[in-house]
Order: structure tokens, then sequence, then C-alpha cells
């Protein structure tokens, strides 16, 4: 590319890479320094079932930087997935939302996001293990959320610590099912307990009829594999009833609540108007 450029716009466009290496260089830093000066946060998204009743949230981390404002999820998780800072940030989020659960009124589930990076460690289920028993959340009110391109890595131990997980009480949810590399194959394949519909489809639903095409077949084929199935980004309640009729699980999205401070999660379950 840059042989095919004059001069002047060779330099421009150094100077251009220059500047998004240092940006990311300078988000690495602030990222590094963020969990000791308590810049990392947990929000809390509810998932309801057909008829309304709250069956746990998700745990969704949240990093307000003192320097550089608010950042996006979207922004700073594949840099620490890169740099490796999500272990501990992993760590920080799965002691907050399990110390956050024990406290609920109700004993619903808490799901955290596992980056795939953290499948390279063999010891993450003990990890896991270790924080359940040190904030006394029983296994079996928490939910692990991987991505299919966890299995991009080395399969045969992502098999095995995904086996512990479960061993643990945990259960497993495949998260933005449908966007992946796997699908079909893997669904039946994977030990796994949930699948949780991309929003992408989620979208599509309001239209009903042939956009209903993939949505119906991932609820139809997870039913038959007996898998809980969760759809996240519902935003209307037209995508909420269609999902409803082919039978659809497990709610989550704008509709219901946005992601929630862990003061209006509490007041959430107290059946309180909250977001
Ligand atoms: P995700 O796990 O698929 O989480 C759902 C994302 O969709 C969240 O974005 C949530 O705020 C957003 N969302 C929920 N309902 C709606 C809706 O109705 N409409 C729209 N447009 N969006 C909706 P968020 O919090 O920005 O997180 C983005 C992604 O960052 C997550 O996607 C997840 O992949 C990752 N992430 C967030 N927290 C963690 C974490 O603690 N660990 C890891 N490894 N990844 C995380
Ligand atoms: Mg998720
Ligand atoms: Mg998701
Ligand atoms: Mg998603």
């Amino acid at each position: 590319h840059a042989k095919a450029l004059g001069k002047g716009q060779f330099q421009f466009f150094t100077r251009e890479m220059n500047t998004a290496a240092h940006q990311r260089l300078a988000l690495d830093s602030a990222l590094r320094r963020a969990q000791e000066a308590n810049e990392l946060s947990v929000a809390y998204q509810p998932k309801i079932d057909p008829y309304g009743v709250p069956c746990g949230f998700e745990a969704l981390m949240r990093w307000n930087s003192a320097e550089l404002g608010p950042i996006s999820p979207e922004r700073f998780i594949p840099l620490a997935e890169e740099t490796g800072l999500i272990e501990s940030m992993t760590d920080f989020v799965l002691r907050r939302a399990c110390q956050e659960a024990v406290s609920w009124p109700l004993p619903v589930s808490v799901a955290v996001n596992l980056s795939p990076r953290l499948f390279r460690d063999p010891h993450l289920a003990a990890r896991v293990e270790a924080i359940l028993a040190e904030t006394g959340l029983p296994a079996a009110r928490l939910e692990l959320e991987i991505t299919e391109s966890a299995l991009l890595g080395d399969l045969s131990q992502t098999m095995t610590i995904i086996e512990s997980l479960r061993a643990l009480g945990a259960r497993i949810a495949l998260d933005d099912f449908g966007t992946g590399y796997s699908s079909l194959t893997y669904l039946r394949r994977l030990p796994i307990d949930i699948v949780k519909i991309d929003r992408s489809f989620v979208t599509d639903c309001e239209q009903g009829g042939e956009a209903m095409a993939i949505p119906r077949s991932i609820i139809a084929l997870g039913r038959c594999l007996h898998l809980r199935i969760v759809a996240e980004g519902v935003e209307n309640p037209r995508q909420l009833e269609q999902l409803a009729a082919y039978g659809c699980d497990e709610f989550q999205g704008f509709l219901i609540a946005k992601p929630l401070s862990p003061e209006d999660a509490r007041a959430f379950l107290e059946g309180k108007r909250v977001g």
C-alpha cells in the first residue's frame, strides 16, 4: 500500500500509524493502573423468563479512567486480551460478581464472561473454585460465558477445563452464538448448558417470517440438545414475543433493562422500577 502512495502521503500514513500506536500505548498504560486506582467496576444486566421473572444477571466490566473518561469494553477488552491483563481483570470481575450475588435477596444466577485467552491456563477451574470458596457463592449459581473463539486454541485443553468448571457445579453458556466459526457441530459436542443467541439475529426477529429462520433454528436445535436458550439484545416487545412463541427460555436486553449498578440490580430483584 505504502509503495503505491506518493512520498508525502507515505509520511502522512506513518504519522497516522504513530498516532494509533501511541493511543494504544496510552490506553494500555492507563489500563495497567486501572485496577489499583479503583477505576474498574461491574454492571449487572438482568435476564428474565417468558413470565417476566428474573433468572439472573450478566456481570459486565466497566472502566471509568481518571485520565481518559469512561472506555467501552469493546475497546479495552481486546487490548487486555492481547497484553494478558485480562487474567487479573477477570479475577476481579469474578470475585466482585460472586460477592454481590451472595448478597442478593433472591438466589438467582450470575454470569461472568471468560475470554478465550483464559483457557491457556490449565488451572483456570482451580482459580474459579478458590473464588467460589472465598465468597461463599454456591457454584450452581455461577454461569460462565465463553465464545466460539475459545475453541480455536488447544481444543483438548479447553474441553478439559470446561469439564472441570462443570464438575464444580457451574454452568457454561456459549455466548454470541451464530457469529463464530464452529456452530452446529460444536453445539452438539461441547459440554455446555446454555446457548445465547447473538444480538444480530434477535434484531431480525422484529420482521417475523423468513427473518425468524435462524433464531427459530437455533432455538429448535438448542431444545433438542437440552440446552437452555437465552436471547441477547432484546430491544422491543415484538422481538420478545416472537422468540417466546418459539420457545426461547430467557431474555436479556435494553427492553428489560440496561446493565445496572449493584444497587439498581438489587432493586430490580425487589421488583422496583430501575434504570
Ligand atoms: P457480551 O458478553 O455479548 O455482552 C452483551 C453486550 O451487549 C453488553 O455490552 C451489553 O451492554 C450489550 N447489550 C445488552 N443488551 C443490549 C441491547 O438490547 N441492545 C444493544 N445494542 N446492546 C445490548 P458491553 O457491556 O459493552 O460489553 C461488550 C462486550 O465486552 C461483551 O459482549 C463481552 O464480550 C465483553 N465483556 C464485557 N465485560 C467483560 C468481562 O468481564 N470479561 C470479558 N472477557 N469480556 C467482557
Ligand atoms: Mg456475554
Ligand atoms: Mg453475548
Ligand atoms: Mg454479544
